[in-house]
This record gives structure tokens, sequence and C-alpha cells, in this order.
């Protein structure tokens, strides 16, 4: 019997999507999010199943639908098809999806998809392999594509391809991109550059607002699509002759945290209202037994009423945030 209620915030937003994260380790540098690769800053004690599934039926039986699971890179866990399987088995979960670098994808997107798995995001930053090697550290471009060509053929319900803009490093790529989704069915998503604690100078040296893209497709026969609730923050673009579509996430614009749908559970149990926030709110100790459901649910719920109404990353504060694979991006 699931107790279906729902979790809005004291600003009427209404939190109907977990990002889940599993692990902080990654095998990627890139540039923006771990530039000198991944350092372990605490004893390696990442959520257990039991705890994943005792934390998703809480957050399902507060109107929880759809999960994502991230990281660092989720894929790096052993037990990430079974992890997938325990999510997508919970009464209430319409949706579980994935963000991953796709260092993975080729071997497993058929396995994942018959573990449960819906949707899929896969970061490629750039579609030049030099490029694309200059930004991750890794020199896999052509394995990641054939990854996202097996996550096509395997059948996922949504496919989506994240690429973080950045001034001076893969700006050029904007046709190749256009000419690419042209006739495959993805959503590209291009992310501006985000400020975190670790990245200060980096960001003022390649931080580039997306408003140059958007008024480009404007001009280009785009048409913006009419926001769903389920959309996020994100402002989609489609046009008749292409089968992909384009999502553009501004964190810098005006209103973006007016459309926030989503919280945050770090991989050793934190739960984290913004990812600009500060230290997260421990959750860890009511996740061993099921007997502590209500206690948990009540600990979220009592969180939430300090949900702010906007980041203040226009001002530089980052928050508690070094990186984004640190409580998951
Ligand atoms: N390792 C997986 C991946 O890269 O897809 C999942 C974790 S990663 C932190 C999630 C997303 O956050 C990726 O698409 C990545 O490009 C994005 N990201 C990381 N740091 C960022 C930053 N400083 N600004 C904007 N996007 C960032
Ligand atoms: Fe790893 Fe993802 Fe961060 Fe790249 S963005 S370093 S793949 S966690």
């Amino acid at each position: 019997m699931n107790n279906k209620s729902e979790i809005r915030d004291t600003f009427g937003r209404k939190f109907e999507y977990l990002r889940l994260s599993i692990t902080d380790e990654c095998n990627f540098k890139c540039n923006y999010c771990l530039p000198d690769g991944y350092a372990r800053t605490h004893e390696k004690q990442f959520l257990s199943q039991i705890e994943i599934q005792n934390l998703v039926i809480a957050f399902s039986e507060l109107g929880t639908k759809k999960v994502r699971i991230t990281g660092g890179e989720p894929s790096l866990r052993k037990d990430f098809s079974s992890i997938v399987n325990i999510i997508s088995l919970i009464n209430g979960i319409e949706k579980v999806a994935a963000t991953t670098n796709g260092y993975r994808l080729k071997k497993n997107a058929h396995h994942w998809i018959e573990a449960g798995l819906d949707a899929i995001n896969v970061s490629v930053d750039s579609l030049d392999a030099n490029t694309f090697n200059l930004i991750t550290g890794k020199n896999i471009f052509n394995k990641v594509i054939d990854g996202v060509n097996a996550a096509i053929s395997a059948g996922y319900r949504q496919i989506k391809i994240n690429s973080v803009l950045m001034k001076g490093i893969n700006e050029g790529d904007l046709i190749h991109f256009l000419a690419w989704i042209k006739d495959h069915p993805i959503q590209l998503r291009f992310i501006e550059l985000m400020q975190t604690g670790n990245n200060e100078v980096f960001f003022n040296k390649h931080h580039v607002s997306g408003e140059t893209i958007k008024s480009y497709l404007l001009k280009s026969g785009w048409m913006k699509k009419v926001p769903l609730s389920h959309d996020g923050p994100a402002q989609v673009f489609m046009h008749p002759s292409y089968q992909g579509e384009i999502g553009l996430i501004m964190p810098y614009s005006k209103d973006f945290c007016k459309n926030c749908n989503r919280l945050r559970v770090s991989s050793i149990g934190k739960l984290h209202l913004c990812l600009f926030g500060d230290e997260g709110i421990n959750l860890r100790d009511l996740l061993q037994v099921k007997s502590n459901k209500e206690k948990l649910k009540k600990r979220i719920l009592t969180a939430l009423t300090d949900k702010k109404e906007s980041h203040y990353l226009q001002a530089g504060i980052t928050g508690a945030t070094p990186h984004l694979a640190s409580i998951g991006g």
C-alpha cells in the first residue's frame, strides 16, 4: 500500500524528482569538475542497497515519481544494475534515469534497460575526439559515441546528451551537434558552466551564457516548447526538420529556480536542498531499518521548510559544493 502524498516547499514548488548519488568516485578528469582526478576525502561508505531502498520508499511515499541515479560516475559501482532494479520495483516510482560519462555504456546499455532503467543522460562535451580528450582526460570519444548508439538501439524511453558550454574550448561544436541530432532522436542539453568551490579560475575564464545559443536557435526556425511540469528548469526547443531536441540549462538566468522540482541525496546519505546549498542534512542514521520510515519522512519534510527561494550563484556564492561530483550533478 503506497500512502502517496506530495512534497511542496514554502514557495509552492512541488518535488517529484530525486537525484540520488551512489558514489562520488569518478574515472574521468573533466576540466570543470575533477581536473586533478578523484581524490577520496572520506572513508568509502557509500549507501548500501538496503539503505537506498529504504530511502527511495520514503521519498516515494512523499510524492517522488522519478529518480535519477548519478555520482561521481554511478556505473563504477559493481552493483549498479541491482540498484537500478531495486529502485525500479518501488511502488510509485514511474521513471528511473541515470547520468553517466558513457565509459561503461557500450557494454551495458542492454543490461541496464533489462534491470529497469528507463532513461539515460550521457555527457558528451565535444564531438571532436581531441577536444573530448582535452576536456575529460580520456581518449575514448569513439567508445562513448558507440555507447550512445547502443543506448539508441536498446530502446530507452529517453536519451539526453549533456554538454557543458565552455568559451574557447567547445564553442565551435554547435554546428556539429545540430547535424548529429537532425536524424537522432535525442535531446541535446547545453548546460552553462557553473561555478563551484574548486573551479573559480576556470569558471571566470570559460563561462559563457546560453543566451547566444538561444537567440541563434530562435533565428534558425527552432521553437520553444511549452514547459511541462516535469521539465524542471530546462528550456526546451524543437524544429520540424530535426528528430532531436535542444534543452538549455541556464542557471544564471532570472527565474531559473522558480521551476526547481528536485531534491538531492548524496552518496553518504545527506539531503541537499540545492546544489549550491550548505553541508546537507544527515539522513543516514534513519536508513538502516524499515521501521524508521515515518521518522525519515518527517525529517525530510522538516528540512524542506528551509529550502531557499533561489541560489546565490550570481553573487559568486557557491555554497559548500567543491565540485558537482561531490554531491551528484
Ligand atoms: N559522471 C557522470 C557524468 O559526467 O555524466 C555523472 C555526474 S556529473 C557531476 C553530472 C553532470 O554534471 C554532467 O553532465 C557534467 O557535465 C555536469 N557538470 C559537472 N560539473 C559541472 C559544472 N561545474 N557546471 C556545469 N555542469 C557540470
Ligand atoms: Fe566525472 Fe562526471 Fe565530474 Fe566528469 S563531470 S569528472 S565524468 S563526475
